[in-house]
């Protein structure tokens, strides 16, 4: 299923993606057909709940009976992101593609090492907006501001010291993630949390994807476009420490929590690597697209 948080009515709500460029209002729809309101608030619940979701699936079988008091029509809501308010920091991982790694050791005047285990850090939960909600430059801080196609996990069920091969057990779903970075804060602070936490610094959408859409392991080819240019064009399945290997590591220590997120790292090609550089700039497109999960669309301002 094809989850998403979106404005409609001038109020908050979620749903599930239908034919016809429709979204089914799933708490509306309960209280149509069953004449119940057993879901709660936020998507985030629904994740959080270990039942929730079976209520979606009952309310997708009944397609037959749908009315229009909740399927509504795409183009009459305003998408946000699946999770637009995390309970917990994003976690992500840092030059997690080969040639990104290069590309950034490089341009950085680090050594050009890979990493030998993987590289984490966090973006404040406040960093996050919905497609085609403006990322916004903050010129009084950064002059070097970047984009970031990532692949981001969301975690579906709480675990600590998870194996490896029961790691697809703990993702709920899959979502894309723009991890903006001001590279000259990233530089300047050392440690990344700075130059990755600005505001608007975390476009996340336009959908959460449920794990079973996702043939395992995960290879989706991703793209970053900028104004219609091509800067990244990769595929998930080059990550140096791949899905099972971050969840293993992650959760050797820190008990992940359903509505975790996870950033995967970014391939080649950002702003930074070019010569000369090529960083975002007001008016900026940036379109980030991953195979199956959607196009996640914001203008710089
Ligand atoms: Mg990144």
């Amino acid at each position: 299923m094809y989850l998403a948080t979106f404005l409609h009515d001038g109020r908050l709500k979620y749903g599930f993606k239908a034919k016809g460029d429709s979204i089914v209002d799933v708490v509306e729809a309960e209280r149509v057909i069953y004449s119940q309101s057993t879901l709660p608030a936020t998507l985030l619940e629904v994740i959080e709940s270990q039942t929730a979701m079976d209520r979606f699936r009952e309310i997708n079988e009944k397609e037959t009976e749908w009315d229009d008091r909740y399927v509504i029509p795409l183009k009459e809501v305003i998408l946000q992101a699946p999770i637009p308010t995390p309970k917990r920091d994003i976690i992500c991982l840092g030059l997690n593609y080969r040639e990104h790694a290069l590309e950034y050791t490089t341009a950085m005047e680090e050594a050009n090492d890979l990493p030998k285990y993987p590289i984490v850090f966090t973006k404040a939960t406040t960093t996050v907006i919905g497609t085609e909600q403006k990322i916004y430059s903050h010129p009084h801080v950064t002059s070097k501001l970047d984009y970031e196609a990532e692949l981001a996990i969301v975690i579906g069920k709480e675990g600590t010291n998870i194996k490896e091969e029961e790691a697809y057990d703990y993702i709920f779903g899959y979502t894309i993630i723009n991890d903006v970075s001001a590279r000259d804060l990233q530089k300047q602070h050392s440690q990344w949390f700075l130059g990755k936490s600005l505001d608007t610094f975390a476009p996340m959408g336009p959908f959460l994807v449920t794990e079973d859409e996702i043939d395992r392991p995960v290879k989706l080819d991703i793209q970053c476009r900028v104004n219609g240019e091509v800067r990244q064009s990769s595929n998930t399945e080059l990550l140096i420490f791949d899905i099972p290997t971050i969840i293993k590591t992650l959760s050797a220590g820190i008990t992940l929590k359903p509505g975790d997120i996870i950033a995967t790292g970014t391939p080649k090609g950002v702003g930074l690597g070019f010569e000369p550089p090529k960083f975002l700039k007001e008016g900026d497109t940036v379109e980030v697209e991953i195979e199956k999960l959607g196009v996640l669309r914001n203008i710089v301002s």
